[in-house]
């Protein structure tokens, strides 16, 4: 398991999502959301070097402490400043950078922001631009997007899927990249002499590289050929962040496909299910559908998180059994002590 999670915020108040994904050689910190008071508990180091903020949507609960996060990296210029979210992120970040003043950056002119919305068909790209505080959105070239995975790299992949809020928020979806093994016992059997060339056969394949031909010693072989006979792959870590969506069955279907076999799912948990009314009303869910997701779904482990004000700390637990009689292995956050209420 290395990809690490804490579930920031307490019961009662807002909350988000920190996580470190360690390939090994380095760590990727992402935070999804960014409610009041959220990151008090992230060690200010690690808040330094995040890779990324990424928004389910930005109703004021999930965007409240940006003022702290913002406040601690504006001038950040030794790595990219990234943001993502749903349609409308460009143009309330631009406020959100907009709202102090600013006269003494104008010579800061390495220091961008990069807000990146996800649409339906491509991702819409805004630079900002601290020297010229914040006043222009620079349109930058979109990039299409031709499923819900927008970011795929060597060590992991985000997918973001769009739900229905009475507004479009985003759920997603990150997983490691499988590890990729050479089995050295069938190396021997073939009488290959280990080398360089395996680290050929471990890369993430290529459209169209199967056929690429490779030589070891005398021989030729093909990537498809050594990779078919070499290659072993383990399913890699995975983490699904899940809030303030309608689940009706069009949406329990889309996610049931998307999260099978994620390893910890974190959903809100608004309603208990006497309110199903209300989390119908208000385009979100309750503990029982989020239970029937997560035991369709085949998911290991289901975290709640988000909970409505109108409950006392009293049916906490409630709402909690209500989830662990369709899926046992449904908790709240570890930091959550809701034993004591
Ligand atoms: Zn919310
Ligand atoms: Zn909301």
């Amino acid at each position: 398991m290395s990809i690490r999670i804490q579930v920031l915020g307490q019961p009662e108040s807002d909350n988000a999502l920190w996580m470190e994904i360690d390939s090994g050689q380095g760590i990727t910190r992402l935070l999804f959301d960014c409610g009041e008071g959220c990151l008090a508990t992230v060690p200010f180091g690690s808040l330094l070097e995040v890779d990324a903020l990424l928004f389910s949507h930005q109703h004021m609960d999930h965007i409240a402490g940006f003022d702290a996060f913002f406040r601690c990296l504006y001038s950040r210029n030794n790595r990219p400043n990234v943001i993502w979210g749903p349609p409308e992120t460009a143009r309330i970040l631009q406020h959100r950078f907009q709202g102090f003043l600013w006269n003494l950056h104008c010579e800061m002119e390495d220091v961008a922001w990069r807000v990146h919305e996800v649409h339906p068909s491509a991702i819409l790209r805004t630079r900002y631009q601290l020297a010229e505080a914040f006043a222009i959105a620079h349109s930058e070239e979109p990039l299409s997007l031709t499923n819900t995975r927008i970011i795929d790299t060597s060590t992991y992949t985000i997918d973001a899927l769009t739900m229905d809020h009475r507004t479009t928020t985003l759920a997603y979806i990150v997983r490691e990249q499988p590890k990729r093994n050479i089995a050295m016992d069938r190396v021997s059997a073939m009488g290959l002499r280990p080398g360089p060339w395996m680290q050929r056969i471990k890369a993430i394949p290529q459209d169209g590289d199967a056929s690429a031909e490779i030589s070891i010693g005398e021989r030729t072989f093909t990537l498809g050929e050594l990779r078919a006979a070499l290659l072993t792959e383990t399913i890699g870590d995975s983490v699904a962040y899940l809030t303030d969506f309608l689940l009706d069955d069009a949406a329990s279907s889309h996610l049931v496909n998307a999260l099978q076999g994620v390893r910890t799912v974190i959903c809100e948990s608004q309603y208990c299910h006497a309110d199903l009314s209300l989390a119908r009303a208000y385009f979100h869910m309750t503990t029982q559908l989020t239970a029937e997701l997560a035991k369709a779904a085949q998911i290991q482990e289901l975290v709640l998180f988000h909970l409505s004000r109108r409950y006392a700390p009293t049916e906490w637990l409630a709402m909690l059994d209500e989830a662990r009689a369709i899926f046992p292995n449904t908790r709240f956050p570890e930091h959550w002590d809701i034993s004591v209420v």
